[in-house]
């Protein structure tokens, strides 16, 4: 059984600006340029996940704020201050907004680790990526063209590539700076009216962005934050008809729903859900580094990763030597206050994540797989801690092995035959990501092609960049985000034929 280190709640001290942000009055809509309250004056509590105590309270958008929203976002839209601005402008007032949120990288990343549990350490990365992604995305506006055809020849045709319009993002709380940031270097870099709503669990950075967005001189309406509820807020977005495109970010369940919701107006959507994604470690492997990444792909966030390896099919002439290695790696994780700098892995976002996570790891002791790290479901409050759990003796048609946990649950599944392996890889309703290890190359480039997922490690797991495509197969989603495939979704193409 693995031993877990509990870090000790050391005091921290927050930053003055971290704490004047917290101290105001609760957090209000960006609509229109301005920060207005909600027309029912309803708010939610930010809760801080390793302490359970109230950060602050945040405004709760209904229907009608969604209406004002839309309305203002589409009003600038068609004024063409920023849908038609040039592009160099465009470009420049995107490195702007890059180089605010690099200004304020330490207060992004305190309120990030607050709000959400995840490390210090991971915030610092998110905030950089976050940096890096609006640097990548001003990079485009000079270089979105269309073409011209070889058409009959009393006409000239060609295409223009507009900005698709007004653009919504609903994005999840794993990533609370990069979720919605992913989606608005993009869709602002292509000129379009852009209007966030992050997940509810975590939206205080949200909050900061759009103060940030403001000083960067965006015209008002080009950039709306809307903080609430998905199933009031998200709903109304998801079936507003004056909404030209939605990127959803989330779970497979309410992908479902937003794109049923966006038939009525027949949106542009794309869907970026869950996955339950396999790692498979052949006989030949760098064993050290197969463990060194299933570690990271399973306890990187908590495991609240969507592309997290949650599925290890190990061969079994390897098998004991990954389990063991895999119970050394949950025994050196360090759980505990995140804003500790000693602290590897904070709390889970909410207590319904937590009893949702202890609900799986009680169901796969239930089924007969064997917890050799972890295993623990007690409540050991405050906060919602859950340790590193890893399950052998498990096969893939237990509850553990088919739903999206979520947490840091792995498991660990033995194979004699690849082909069997990669059918039970494949053997569930995602196909979000898959890494593969083994030192025979040419092994490696067929199972790439033998696997369904959007994304394939070979000898590595969780690399992502902002200029690869990102995305999933079966119920992991549809579309790809992230490098062009991100311009293309936040773009509508004109044909144009001019008679000489
Ligand atoms: P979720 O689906 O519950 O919520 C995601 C977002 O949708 C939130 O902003 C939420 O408020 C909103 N929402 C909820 N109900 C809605 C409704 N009826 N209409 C419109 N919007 C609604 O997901 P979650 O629990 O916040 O996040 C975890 C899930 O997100 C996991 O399944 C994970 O795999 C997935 N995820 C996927 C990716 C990816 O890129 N594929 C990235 C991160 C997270």
């Amino acid at each position: 059984m693995a031993n877990t280190t509990q870090t000790a709640d050391k005091s921290y001290v927050l930053s003055d600006k971290t704490r004047q942000f917290l101290s105001g009055p609760p957090k209000r809509l960006l609509i229109g340029g301005n920060w207005v309250e909600p027309a029912s004056g309803e708010t939610f509590r930010a809760v801080n996940p390793a302490t359970e105590e109230t950060l602050a309270y945040v405004a709760q958008a209904g229907a009608s704020d969604v209406d004002a929203a839309v309305a203002a976002a589409r009003r600038v839209f068609d004024s063409g201050a920023w849908s038609r601005a040039n592009p160099h402008a465009r470009s420049r007032t995107l490195v702007r907004i890059a180089e605010l949120i690099e200004a304020d990288a330490a207060h992004l990343a305190e309120l990030i680790v607050l709000d959400n549990g995840k490390t210090l350490r991971e915030a610092r990365k998110e905030v950089q990526n976050v940096v890096d992604s609006y640097l990548y995305y001003a990079g485009w506006p000079t270089k979105i063209y269309g073409e011209t055809n070889p058409s009959s020849d009393d006409v000239f045709n060609y295409t223009l590539v507009e900005p698709a319009g007004v653009c919504v993002a609903i994005v999840p709380w794993n990533a609370p700076l990069l979720g919605g940031s992913m989606e608005a270097g993009p869709a602002l870099a292509c000129g379009n009216s852009f209007i966030l709503k992050p997940g509810e669990q975590a939206s205080l950075a949200s909050v900061r962005l759009g103060e940030l967005m403001l000083e960067a001189g965006l015209p008002p309406g080009v950039f709306t934050l809307l903080t609430g509820e998905g199933s009031v807020t998200g709903a109304a977005l998801a079936e507003h008809p004056d909404v030209d495109t939605v990127a959803f970010t989330g779970s497979t369940e309410v992908g479902k729903r937003v794109l049923a919701a966006s038939v009525g107006s027949l949106k542009r959507v794309h869907l970026e859900l869950g996955g339950k994604s396999p790692v498979l470690v052949l006989g030949d492997a760098d064993l050290d580094l197969a463990i060194r990444d299933s570690a990271k792909g399973i306890f990187a966030l908590q495991g609240q990763v969507c592309c997290a390896t949650s599925r290890a099919f190990v061969h079994r002439s390897v098998y004991d030597e990954f389990v063991a290695g895999m119970v050394e790696a949950a025994d050196a994780v360090r759980l505990g206050q995140p804003l500790d700098e000693e602290t590897t892995m904070g709390p889970l976002i909410t207590g319904v994540q937590r009893d949702r996570v202890c609900g799986y790891i009680e169901a796969g002791k239930r089924e007969g797989a064997v917890a050799r790290a972890g295993g623990d479901t007690a409540k050991n409050g405050p906060g919602y801690f859950v340790p590193p759990t890893i399950f052998a003796d498990a096969h893939n048609g237990m509850t553990i092995s088919q739903e999206e946990i979520f947490g840091p649950v792995l498991t660990v599944i033995p194979f004699d035959d690849l082909e069997d392996a990669v059918g039970q890889g494949n053997g569930t309703i995602y196909g979000l990501a898959a890494a593969v290890y083994t030192q025979d190359i040419s092994r490696a480039n067929a199972l790439v092609k033998r696997l369904r997922a959007g994304t394939v490690w070979v000898n590595n797991t969780l690399t992502l960049d902002m200029i690869a495509p990102f995305g999933g197969t079966k119920q992991s989603g549809f579309g790809r985000k992230r490098g062009k495939q991100s311009i293309e979704h936040y773009t509508s193409l004109k044909t144009v034929f001019v008679r000489f």
